[in-house]
């Protein structure tokens, strides 16, 4: 499932096509993929026609702002993937919503397990939607660690259950949290509570290079290629990996085998030797 680094990485990419640009034609073929709009016919009319002033991120969404006050609101769900082509292209299996700029390329939303979704929402819509329930996002907007440790307080879930609520903090999943647990010596079934003030703060101090470290690889493509970057490639970052995916491998830090469990219905993947 893409997080806040494919996601990031994908924003980047699409920011120099989209900015500026307008709208000429937006084509869905899968209804399910406008579900989340209050009226589905709104998604094509709000969009068409419109200039794209930016390109945002909360979290894992993607949010293009356009003229007239509406936010074009795109989440890649478990399988999505954005892929920028030349009209005319052969387009990928699963090339569930097209949208035709009135110059530059198409931009197309791939999604095999439709649990993604496009909309284009009021701002009144939008305060309505799961977006207005994000916490802070997890890459430009950390919030110091004294107010991590205040969101943590009192609070007997897993540390990596929290870390995966988007409520708390917005931005991480199920490989990334794995990840920051790993690097800050923490393991992954710690009451959030429990955690000290100093590993706390080492918590803190991981989250931004693990995401920028997946950033800069362009993002994690596991085996399946559901994700890939909007030119086609596959994000590099799966090689450098710490822990996830990387059950019974050597630790890279102590050798000792890297152990998974299912934890809240999510596979957790540690060291538990490195991590207490
Ligand atoms: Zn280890």
């Amino acid at each position: 499932m893409p997080e806040l680094p494919e996601v990031e990485a994908t924003r980047r990419h699409l920011e120099p096509i989209l900015v500026g640009a307008q709208i000429a034609g937006v084509d869905v073929r899968r209804l399910r993929m406008v579900r989340r709009q209050e009226n589905p016919a709104d998604f094509a009319a709000r969009l068409c026609g419109r200039r794209i002033g930016a390109l945002d991120r909360h979290g894992k969404y993607l949010l293009g702002r356009l003229e007239g006050d509406f936010t074009w609101v795109t989440h890649l769900g478990m399988s999505g993937r954005i892929r920028v082509a030349e009209a005319g292209e052969i387009e990928d299996p699963h090339t569930n919503v097209v949208i035709d700029l009135t110059a530059g390329p198409q931009i197309r939303f791939v999604d095999p397990r439709t649990f993604g979704f496009m909309a284009a929402y009021t701002p009144d819509e939008y305060g309505r939607s799961s977006l207005a329930a994000l916490g802070r996002d997890a890459f430009c907007d950390l919030p110091p660690s004294a107010d991590l440790a205040q969101l943590l307080h009192g609070r007997s879930a897993p540390i990596k259950a929290l870390l995966l609520d988007q409520r708390l903090l917005a931005g991480l999943g199920n490989i990334y949290a794995d990840e920051v647990l790993y690097r800050a010596g923490i393991s992954p079934h710690r009451p959030g509570g429990s955690l000290t003030l100093s590993e706390v703060t080492a918590l803190w101090g991981s989250i931004g290079p693990v995401l920028k470290a997946g950033l800069v690889a362009g993002g994690t493509s596991l085996g399946d290629l559901a994700y890939l970057l909007p030119d086609g490639r596959a994000g590099d970052h799966m090689a450098r990996l710490g822990v996830y995916g990387r059950t019974a491998e050597a630790c890279r830090s102590c050798g000792t085998p890297i152990t998974a469990a299912v934890l809240r219905g999510r596979t957790t993947h540690w060291c538990p030797e490195c991590q207490e």
